[in-house]
């Protein structure tokens, strides 16, 4: 498994990252102990948490996640072998239950946020901790048009900042990181970094994959200039990519069968898509699955593949991924859907 650094940090992770957000929900503990047991026997050093999963979010398995990674990590031991990475998240009225809906990025919902977090991944500090989203509104979350919105009490991001440079000089966070994030938050973040010696912005968690590639608008640029990677989440557009759901199947169990309001990648647009790219992946003697995961891992402006899985073979799957390397014809024949029907699932 290829490691990559992280940011300007002395950290090297995996070129794929477990993702975790379906433990607690769709997998159990045991299950989701079988894929970390599997990961990093393949060279995963990396995992990503949430203090917010299970997901969907919901009160009675918020944290939950966490805590079974945790158990983990005391049940194995080598907690300096893995590369942990958690959020916070921002302002949300929508998750009440979380600190009595005092969910904002300021001093004291961070420091008890990761407070919290630290217990439950039973470690006593955090190696990226990443604000799960800005305090003010953007564009995120299925939107790709531009959208003025603005809340009067936004927590400023200098203050965010020098909340965390209080944490990592407490030895409880190494580095610091941003997940859908503008070009803007991030430059500013950078810039207010340098200025004040707080600590450095050192990857954007964003979405990114073939039927998402808006990060190459504004941020792909500022993740080269200023080195700080995508940790692209998302790859397999929630198991779209996968051609699981082509021709209107449904398969038992599957996230967008459970839940079918999450049909951010099932546009028509993004269906007509999938049919492209499937047909690229057959020609190519490849699953749609791992054509589309190769594309992520190939960008030169990814730290990290953000991966999910429900099962081991899901995880195997999506793994040996790694080691397929497009040749030229396919990325012009990938761009050239793209350039016909581009960013279908902002
Ligand atoms: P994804 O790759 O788009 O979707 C993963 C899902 O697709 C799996 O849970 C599985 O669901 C299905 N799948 C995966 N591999 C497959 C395969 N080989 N064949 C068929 N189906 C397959 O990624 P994601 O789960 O949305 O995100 C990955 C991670 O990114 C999360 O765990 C989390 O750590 C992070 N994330 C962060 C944010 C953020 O706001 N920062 C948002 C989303 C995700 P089913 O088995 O149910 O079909």
């Amino acid at each position: 498994m290829e490691l990559r650094p992280l940011g300007q940090t002395d950290l090297k992770v995996s070129a794929i990252c477990l993702g975790t957000m379906t433990w607690g929900e769709q997998n159990t503990l045991a299950e989701a102990h079988a894929q970390l047991d599997f990961a990093t026997e393949r060279g995963v050093n990396f995992v990503d948490t949430a203090e917010l999963y299970a997901v969907p979010p919901r009160a009675e398995t918020q944290g939950v996640t966490e805590r079974i990674l945790g158990e983990w990590i005391a049940a194995r031991g080598g907690r300096d072998r893995l590369i942990l990475a958690t959020k916070v998240v921002g302002r949300s009225p929508q998750f009440g239950y979380i600190r009595e809906g005092r969910t904002r990025l300021d001093a004291p919902n961070i420091e008890r946020a990761l407070e919290d977090s630290l217990k439950r991944l039973q470690t006593d500090y955090i190696d990226l901790y990443q604000l799960h989203w800005p305090d003010r509104p953007v564009n995120n979350f299925g939107r790709l048009g531009y959208v003025h919105d603005t809340v009067p009490d936004a927590v400023p991001l200098e203050e965010t900042l020098q909340v965390l440079d209080k944490l990592v000089r407490a030895g409880k966070i190494r580095y610091v990181g941003v997940s859908n994030e503008t070009p803007w938050g991030v430059m500013r973040c950078v810039q207010a970094s340098m200025q004040q010696r707080w600590p450095r912005i050192q990857s954007i968690q964003n979405p990114y994959s073939l039927l998402n590639r808006s990060f190459e608008v504004g941020l792909a640029e500022v993740a080269h200039q200023e080195q700080v990677g995508l940790l692209a989440y998302s790859p397999l557009g929630f198991g779209v990519l996968s051609g699981k759901y082509r021709g209107g199947k449904r398969p038992a169990g599957a996230r967008i069968t459970r839940w079918p309001n999450y049909d951010r990648y099932l546009s028509p647009a993004a269906q007509r898509a999938v049919e492209a790219y499937a047909r690229i992946a057959e020609g190519a003697g490849m699953s749609l699955a791992q054509l589309a995961l190769a594309f992520v891992n190939s960008r030169p402006f990814v730290t990290s593949t953000i991966i999910g899985a429900t099962s081991l073979a899901q995880l195997e799957e999506n793994l040996a991924a790694e080691q397929v390397v497009l040749p030229p014809a396919l990325r012009t024949a990938i761009d050239e859907v793209h350039g016909d029907i581009s960013n279908p699932s902002p």
